[in-house]
């Protein structure tokens, strides 16, 4: 029997390609085989591409070889990315068919929903990559079964809370910002919702979720209906189990910037950098940037804080400049990009202000770094949430009534973060705890482990079958 072959599609966003290179290393190593498709431009902006037996990368044009631009009409690219990844897609699944190498299965992650049409088209198994907790999925799936209105209510009092089975109460501030204001990104919710909906009718529906079952054990069980299995974190090997130590870094970082910030850090001492970073994505307004610098300065710690540069190598312009950056140069470090993991292990870090995207929670938590938890939008708001209540890893801000945090709100959660006392030692006590369980859940025999083989033995038993012609 050959080594089941299977089809990996990632959304081009840095938050989908980490967890998916990672994902791809995984499967490799249970004995399987994985071609792994993005866009062309991701695939081209990927600095680092692995090179590795069993690994192939299978790039499909979205329409936007030369990238996505923020003046780009998001909904106009995401009906792109689906008429011409569908058509890619098949061709590649026919000719790897008729070349003799037939795809056992299609993973796909969020976002791309039209993979799993074109699984079901050409008759080929599909499992969806979740990579947001348990828990988020748990709810969107309670919002588009059954408890549509109790969110509906929750929107508009945002003082009230909203209890749904096997999951921590939660207020407005908590559930992802799509069921709060229904206004930004529109297509986000009915693409969910047919995502969701397709895994309704599979009579063994999988979900391979970036968590693990020590981290969320009643979140992965709560919904009969679907298979969620825990297979992660998706973090490279060496800053996990050490099966390959030299697998230090995801590899698809879509951005690029020198690396003096090591040795910057190589400079300072154990536990005293605050790290200070909001993704891929999120762009601060100039308002929020003044106060976190004074935040920082306040607190008076050293600081690395990734400010990305505009699209395109623009130049910053003047009115867009920090008016403190004199004095940031001197207490700390501004970068464009860093290389994330490298940083959260290093062991100068005190403590990490996150947006709390979902790969950033995962790294800190495997690094075992205290947060402080600054949500923006998106899956943010429940990360945050289980970061400060449920893990008790963190510490989370709170905004003002123009929705800013205040400086001196920065400094007094960076404080708690750095320098302690009861709340601080307790997060410092549960990062540590975290750290080692996710160790625990990689290494072999692992809870996350075991789940991956399990999957891929399931899947991979009508591996030599025909499919997909
Ligand atoms: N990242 C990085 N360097 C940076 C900022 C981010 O390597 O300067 C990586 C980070 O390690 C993570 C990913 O980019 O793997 C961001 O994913 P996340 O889910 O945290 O946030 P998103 O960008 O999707 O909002």
């Amino acid at each position: 029997m050959g080594s089941p072959h299977f089809l990996l599609v990632t959304f081009p966003a840095q938050g989908h390609i980490n967890p998916a290179l990672q994902f791809a290393k995984r499967m490799i190593r249970t004995g399987a085989q994985v071609s792994f498709a993005t866009s062309v431009s991701a695939h081209r902006r990927m600095a680092k591409r692995p090179n590795l037996e069993g690994l192939q990368f299978v790039p499909f044009s979205d329409g936007y070889d030369d990238g996505f631009k923020s003046s780009d009409d998001i909904q106009q690219y995401m009906s792109e990315i689906r008429r011409r990844g569908s058509e890619t897609l098949r061709e590649i699944v026919v000719r790897n068919s008729d070349e003799g190498r037939p795809f056992t299965c299609i993973v796909h992650t969020l976002l791309v929903p039209w993979a799993a049409e074109v699984a079901r088209g050409l008759v080929v198994p599909y499992a969806l990559l979740w990579n947001e907790p348990a828990t988020v999925l748990d709810i969107y799936y309670y919002y588009f079964n059954g408890y549509g209105d109790v969110f509906r209510n929750i929107s508009n009092e945002p003082t009230c809370s909203i209890e749904l089975p096997a999951l921590p109460l939660l207020s407005s501030r908590d559930l992802p910002s799509f069921l709060v204001n229904s206004n930004a990104y529109t297509f986000f919710l009915p693409m969910l919702q047919e995502q969701l909906e397709a895994l309704n009718q599979e009579t063994n529906p999988k979900v391979l979720v970036n968590s693990f079952d020590a981290l969320e054990t009643e979140a992965l069980k709560a919904v009969d209906k679907l298979h969620l299995i825990g297979i992660g974190p998706l973090v490279p090997s060496a800053y996990l189990d050490s099966k390959d130590p030299s697998d230090t870094s995801f590899g698809g970082d879509l951005f690029q910037g020198s690396d003096d910030y090591m040795e910057w850090l190589n400079s300072k001492p154990k536990s005293s950098v605050v790290y200070v970073s909001f993704g891929s994505i999120s762009v601060l307004s100039k308002t929020q940037k003044e106060e976190i610098a004074r935040g920082l300065l306040d607190c008076g710690q050293p600081f690395l804080w990734v400010i990305r540069a505009p699209e395109n190598g623009e130049e910053v312009k003047e009115e867009d400049k920090l008016s403190c950056r004199e004095e940031l140069e001197k207490k700390g470090m501004i970068v464009p990009w860093c290389s994330q993991i490298e940083v959260l292990t290093h062991p100068s870090l005190g403590c990490f202000v996150s947006h709390c995207g979902w790969n950033s929670t995962l790294e800190s938590l495997v690094s075992g770094v205290p947060v402080v938890a600054f949500p923006q939008w998106a899956d943010q708001g429940t990360n945050a949430k289980l970061i400060e209540d449920i893990w008790k890893i963190g510490i989370r801000v709170t905004v003002n009534e123009e929705g800013i945090v205040e400086s001196d709100q920065i400094k007094r959660c960076l404080e708690i973060a750095m320098r302690g006392g009861v709340k601080g030692e307790e997060m410092r006590r549960n990062a540590e705890k975290w750290k080692n369980l996710a160790r625990e859940a990689v290494k072999d025999g692992g809870s996350s482990d075991m789940n991956l083989k399990g999957f891929v033995d399931e899947v991979g038993q009508g591996c030599n079958e025909s499919i997909g012609s």
